[in-house]
């Protein structure tokens, strides 16, 4: 309920007539849920009501509005659990990692707002060249207006919350459409923001599958934040750029993981596993490329398998810690990646298959001996699948990394963190981590964001707070003077404007002051 009493958000009022999705069980293969889907016009209007809650909200000061926002911190608080149960119900991801991955998030994210976004949403100087002097010069950042969220089902809750709480803070309302595969945590959002102090209709939430996206897309949003595959995002490019307006694609990933000879071997190892499996693989940060030097090959491929092999496959309630592949056409495209692997040469050491129970499972799978022709390596698999490639030294680990479509995180590991922060640096991607895997998403003061096929832009930290702005300069004159030099009439004023030039090009105070003096008093008045 908002502070005024009014009723809760709802996008979808014709609800009851609406065509529904229905959502199963990844683990066990129910049906546990049917969401009413927004048609054409029902996504027109929770845009207009997004739009018509919009002034009020850009004009309360920033620290205004992160006070508002801060209200999801005792939200998380007394729900954060409950949350996190319906979250692993929805994907069949584990409740350690729908609580550590998706729900904690927010607080972190809030705290970083609450310090930093009056900072980096306010109006700042800039220099003002010579020729320029007695003009003050500033650049202001302002709300973009109607934000469409489209989100994917891997993180469902948190690919959303995130977004949406740096677009508010930056003084925009939004229009989320969740996942068609997990609509209940777009549901879990609505009821989360309905209980904000926030202007009715500022954030809405539309459940649909694609098509209510392309709608979100063709309404009259300013800029629509997407998150997805790389075929949908091209979509959404194309009809953000019929209207224009602007988009921003966070894509897919193939991320490589760098281990040079004096890697920091066992946690090396469990970072690996861990890169690798953790959300059953199903990340656009998941370790999918593993290049381990030639010298240490054996040894690590070795605990990589045993570890691999201890993993627990299972649902949440079985206190797993590999979970089922949450969209199930995603085990066809894992098993065409495997298999077309093993015909090209590819080498199982444990899994390689799906497993014979209800739900979506794929047992966790470590291949050796791929190459880079392989779909396995070219592809995004998105599965609990960890493919090694066995690389002569750094070098060829680097140039291998780097020679892919996809851009978007990496990691390097070695006890020389100059050398390290070195092989970093020449990692052509969004995100590097050293002796880690990807915890650098969960810094919100780091950018996120892809390269090449990864994706366009980048959100977290001060410029993903400033992805959801508009840039204005402006510039204030004292008006000492009647006209500028360059303003009419431009009779007599050609020598001192050429005076003007010498002077900037040799900063000469001398021929500035004569070209000023010319211009500002055309020759014919002599
Ligand atoms: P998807 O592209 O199938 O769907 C994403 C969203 O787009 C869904 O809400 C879907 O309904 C919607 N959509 C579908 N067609 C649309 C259209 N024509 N116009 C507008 N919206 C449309 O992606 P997915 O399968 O849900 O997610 C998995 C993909 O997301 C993977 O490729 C993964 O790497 C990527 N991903 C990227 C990041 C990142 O931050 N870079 C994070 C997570 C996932």
């Amino acid at each position: 309920m908002s502070a005024d009493g009014s009723a809760p958000i709802d996008a979808t009022k014709r609800a009851s007539e609406a065509r529904r999705i229905e959502t199963r069980s990844p683990v066990s293969g129910e049906v546990i849920g049917s969401f009413p889907i927004a048609d054409e016009d029902a996504v027109a209007e929770a845009v207009a009501r997004a739009r018509a809650a919009l002034p009020l909200w850009r004009a309360l000061p920033v620290v205004e509005r992160m006070r508002r926002l801060d209200g999801l911190k005792p939200l998380i608080e007394a729900r954060g659990e409950e949350l996190a149960k319906r979250l692993s119900q929805e994907t069949g991801k584990p409740w350690v990692e729908a609580l550590a991955h998706e729900i904690m998030l927010v607080p972190i994210f809030l705290d970083y707002h609450r310090k930093f976004a009056a900072k980096v949403l306010r109006r700042k100087k800039a220099h003002t060249p010579l020729l320029l002097t007695g003009k003050a010069s500033y650049i202001e950042h302002f709300p973009r207006g109607v934000i469409g969220v489209i989100s994917p089902w891997n993180f469902p809750f948190q690919l959303a919350i995130i977004p949406m709480i740096q677009a508010l803070t930056a003084g925009n309302a939004v229009v989320l459409k969740p996942s068609e595969v997990t609509p209940d945590s777009g549901e879990m959002i609505r009821e989360l923001f309905a209980e904000l102090d926030l202007p009715e209709g500022l954030v809405q939430v539309v459940q649909g599958e694609g098509a209510t996206g392309a709608a979100l897309c063709r309404a009259d949003v300013d800029m629509i934040f997407f998150t997805g595959s790389v075929a949908t995002g091209r979509k959404v490019m194309a009809a953000c750029a019929a209207r224009p307006i602007p988009c921003e694609l966070e894509l897919g990933g193939k991320d490589a993981m760098i281990v040079c000879e004096d890697a920091p071997l066992e946690r090396a190892v469990k970072g690996a596993v861990w890169g690798g499996f953790a959300n059953a693989g199903q990340a656009c940060v998941s370790v999918e490329r593993l290049f381990v030097v030639d010298a240490i090959y054996d040894r690590f491929v070795e605990a990589v398998q045993r570890d691999v092999e201890a993993l627990r496959l299972g649902g949440p309630e079985e206190e797993a810690d590999v979970g089922p592949m949450i969209f199930k056409g995603q085990l066809a495209i894992v098993g065409r990646h495997i298999r077309e692997a093993v015909a090209a040469g590819a080498r199982i050491l444990t899994g390689g298959a799906a497993v014979e129970r209800p739900g979506h499972f794929f047992a966790p799978t470590l291949i050796t001996d791929v190459t880079p022709e392989m779909s396995v390596y070219r592809e995004e698999t998105f599965g609990p699948v960890l493919p090694v490639i066995r690389v002569r030294d750094e070098e060829e680990a680097i140039r291998l990394a780097n020679d892919h479509v996809y851009g978007l995180n990496a990691s390097v590991w070695t006890r020389d963190l100059k050398r390290g922060l070195a092989i970093a640096s020449r990692l052509e991607c969004g995100q590097v981590t050293v002796n880690d895997v990807f915890s650098s998403v969960g810094n919100p003061s780091l950018p996120f964001g892809g390269v090449r096929s990864s994706g366009i832009g980048r959100y977290h930290g001060e410029e993903g707070l400033l992805t959801f702005t508009n840039t204005r300069g402006i510039m204030v004159d004292r008006a000492l003077f009647e006209a500028e030099p360059n303003w009419y009439p431009y009779r007599g004023k050609h020598h001192g404007v050429l005076e003007l030039m010498k002077g900037l090009i040799r900063k000469s105070p001398l021929q500035l002051t004569r070209g000023f003096l010319r211009t500002r008093k055309p020759k014919n008045e002599d």
